[in-house]
């Protein structure tokens, strides 16, 4: 069985709707797809369906901004309560916070790049109420003809080394992994350490805050991702055996033309969404 817990549609900032999504998931050999906008549940309802048409089985997932010790870091969340009034409160303000920080983005980017508007941002926003981030940006940046590809932009003016960046907000890890939990759902730290170096030295007080987070809560880490590194993951399997957490692994599609990222590049086994399903209590799974 083919399993893939990561993938982003137009509810936030992947280029294809849900249910292109789960055509080419289903193309790709796909069984399993987990569809992770970014602080959204709004393409849950359409993904049930899309998975029904195509006899495909599906995860509900979100994968929340969140910040620890002024470290970004991304929460999978598998199968919470799409009720749970705390949970949905915190993610609305961590969009309307999206907002607010894409506006104060491009005011730093229109010093070089004039044309720029968020007027053109907000028309790549493709679905009612999504998630915006910097690769909207990127996509209207590439409508203006400023680029020919969202990887230009991000290698350019949306790096987050460049002079234009203002880093994302989110709620803090530990609350945001709490919060998941009290919503039966099972927390997975999403691609931790990601494009870290080969010179990556991992100290104790990276364990320290590792184990910050295992303590209230997390599930597993998504370490077989094209963005963890070979000495991250030896590291956060070490880890992950002595406190009995899982370990998946994923794509995190964006789309054919958002990322590079394909569908089913990295898998989870079957094992392992077992013991995620046994973890959660707000949401099922869509066993096709
Ligand atoms: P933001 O959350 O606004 O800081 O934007 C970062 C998001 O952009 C992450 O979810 C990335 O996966 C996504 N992204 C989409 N396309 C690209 C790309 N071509 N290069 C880098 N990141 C990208
Ligand atoms: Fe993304
Ligand atoms: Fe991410
Ligand atoms: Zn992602």
């Amino acid at each position: 069985m083919k399993i893939d817990l990561h993938s982003h549609s137009t509810h936030s900032d992947g280029k294809e709707s849900v249910a292109e999504v789960f055509q080419i998931a289903c193309e790709s050999g796909l069984d399993v797809l987990a569809l992770t906008d970014h602080d959204t549940m709004s393409g849950w309802d359409e993904a049930r369906q899309a998975a029904s048409k195509l006899s495909m089985t599906f995860v509900p997932g979100i994968e929340i901004t969140t910040k620890h010790h002024d470290v970004s870091v991304h929460l999978l969340a598998y199968l919470p309560s799409a009720d749970y009034e705390p949970l949905r409160n915190r993610l609305a303000e961590v969009r309307l916070a999206r907002e607010t920080r894409i506006e104060r983005y491009v005011e730093n980017l229109q010093t070089e790049y004039r044309h720029l508007t968020m007027d053109a941002v907000r028309a790549t926003l493709q679905e009612e109420g999504k998630s915006v981030g910097r690769p909207h940006i990127a996509d209207a940046m590439v409508n203006l003809g400023i680029f020919a590809h969202r990887d230009e932009a991000f290698a350019g003016p949306l790096d987050k080394h460049s002079v234009f960046h203002i880093p994302s907000g989110g709620i803090d890890t530990l609350e945001a992994v709490k919060l998941v939990r009290a919503a039966g759902g099972v927390p997975v730290m999403a691609h931790p350490m990601a494009r870290s170096t080969k010179n990556l030295v991992i100290t104790e007080k990276h364990r320290q805050r590792f184990v910050e987070v295992i303590e209230a809560g997390l599930a597993g880490f998504e370490v077989y991702h094209r963005e963890v590194g070979e000495l991250a993951r030896n590291w956060l399997t070490g880890l992950a055996t002595e406190f009995d957490l899982v370990l998946t692994g994923s794509s995190d599609y964006h789309g054919l033309t958002g990322k590079q990222n394909r569908l089913g590049e990295n898998t989870t086994s079957l094992e392992v969404l077992r013991k995620i399903e046994a973890q959660a209590s707000g949401s099922a799974i869509q066993w096709a």
